[in-house]
């Protein structure tokens, strides 16, 4: 498995594989070809079916057109062979010759790939040997050490740093967006809630003010995130407001020192990493189970080490952090990374904590374990008919009238 800053990606938003790949993509070919008199991007399966709604578009106009005019081409109906997410860049000579090309695809999570394992110019060398739960779960228990503990041993001290910028960047994504008002753009003219549910949440008595709080910080991070705000990706864009709601829930406890809430993403990125790793965190190839259902494992993870799990306790919260949104489909209306995402971002955070809360009154044994059901997720995505991937052409987005 590859480092987790691929997981925790700073960036904005409204969408890591639709909004931050393709414009990263766009900066990689602007930077080979500062000549060119003209480029054109072809846009290919799901990147062109939901991208007008989700700027993949407006990113990458607004790196090449510093250089040359540019042409979006929009195929929605072809998908090029390895991923749904594929572009064709362009560069364009004077004549109007084709100078360059270069087939590239958006995989998940701000992530490139050009489809060439090994030979491809993405790939990085793997920083963890162990790739499965079961395996890293064995290393943790034979060592008497934590999951936390396991990210450190591969990614050295300086891993700390970097979630340090994570953390502060979630942070102030909650803060920012309980701050902000107005309507998101779009064609939808959604307003912004998370900030009167959270003057509401405060006047509730405890037990039913910690929930509308959550609600509140989830509802901050992902209105942030659809108004093209800076977000960490936790596991993608789409689902960026899990684990910063929880976590700041539970930051606001004297018991959860920020060298807590550090270890508790450590092990919120490993898990997530273990999924991205065997399966895909990408909701064009495997439905929303792969981004909302993946962030509340995550989050579930890292909420049942705050509250003391054992390694199996912890890997059952997460097991049921996933397993609960096994199925779960991408249908963002208009294309626009607002409905469902937005409240399903809401409702993931606190089934976190139900499953930290379910986990931690467990002695940790149960049937399902975390690997199978990321396999389970792989093999339901991969069963899921495309219109439910991403494309806006089935379930809500069907048909949507406002
Ligand atoms: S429905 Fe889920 S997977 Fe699809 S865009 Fe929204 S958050 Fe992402």
């Amino acid at each position: 498995m590859n480092s987790l800053k691929e997981i925790f990606r700073i960036g904005k938003g409204p969408s890591s594989s639709h909004t931050m790949g393709p414009q990263r993509a766009a900066e990689i070919f602007a930077g080979r070809h500062p000549e060119a008199a003209a480029f054109e991007v072809t846009l290919y399966g799901s990147l062109a079916a939901t991208g007008k709604g989700h700027l993949t578009d407006v990113a990458i106009i607004e790196v090449l057109n510093k250089i040359a005019p540019i042409e979006i081409v929009w195929k929605p109906t072809e998908v090029l062979p390895y991923h749904t997410n594929g572009m064709l860049y362009k560069s364009l000579n004077a004549a109007n010759e084709v100078t360059d090309e270069w087939e590239v695809y958006s995989v998940g999570g701000g992530a490139l790939s050009e489809g060439k394992g090994k030979e491809d110019m993405f790939y990085t060398e793997p920083v963890y040997e162990l790739n499965t739960l079961k395996e890293i779960q064995k290393w943790c228990e034979a060592s008497g050490r934590g999951y936390w503990e396991y990210v450190e041993h591969c990614e050295g001290e300086e891993i700390w740093d970097y979630l340090s910028e994570v953390w502060q960047t979630m942070r102030t994504a909650v803060e920012e967006g309980l701050d902000n008002a107005g309507v998101l753009p779009g064609s939808l003219n959604l307003s912004r809630k998370a900030s009167n549910y959270y003057i509401k949440a405060r006047a509730y008595k405890e037990s039913l003010q910690a929930r509308g709080l959550v609600y509140a910080y989830a509802l901050a991070v992902s209105e942030q995130n659809a108004s093209g705000g800076t977000i960490v990706t936790a596991p993608t864009c789409g689902s960026c407001g899990v684990v910063p709601a929880v976590l700041y829930q539970l930051a606001k406890s004297p018991d959860f020192t920020e060298r807590k809430i550090l270890r508790s993403l450590a092990t919120a990125g490993l898990f997530g990493n273990v999924v991205k790793h065997n399966a895909s965190i990408s909701g064009a190839e495997v439905g929303c189970q792969g981004e909302v259902g993946v962030a509340c494992a995550m989050a579930s993870a890292a909420a049942c080490q705050l509250f003391g799990g054992t390694p199996s306790q912890i890997e059952y919260a997460a097991e049921m952090g996933l397993e609960h949104h096994l199925g779960m489909t991408c249908d963002p209306v208009c294309g626009l990374v607002q409905i469902p995402c937005i409240e399903r971002n809401a409702f993931a955070a606190c089934r976190a904590l139900d499953a930290q809360l379910y986990a931690n009154f467990s002695d940790g044994r149960h049937r399902v374990s975390f690997d199978r059901v990321v396999e389970v997720m792989k093999q339901t995505g991969h069963d899921i008919p495309s219109l439910y991937k991403e494309t806006s052409e089935g379930g809500l987005a069907q048909d949507f009238e406002w």
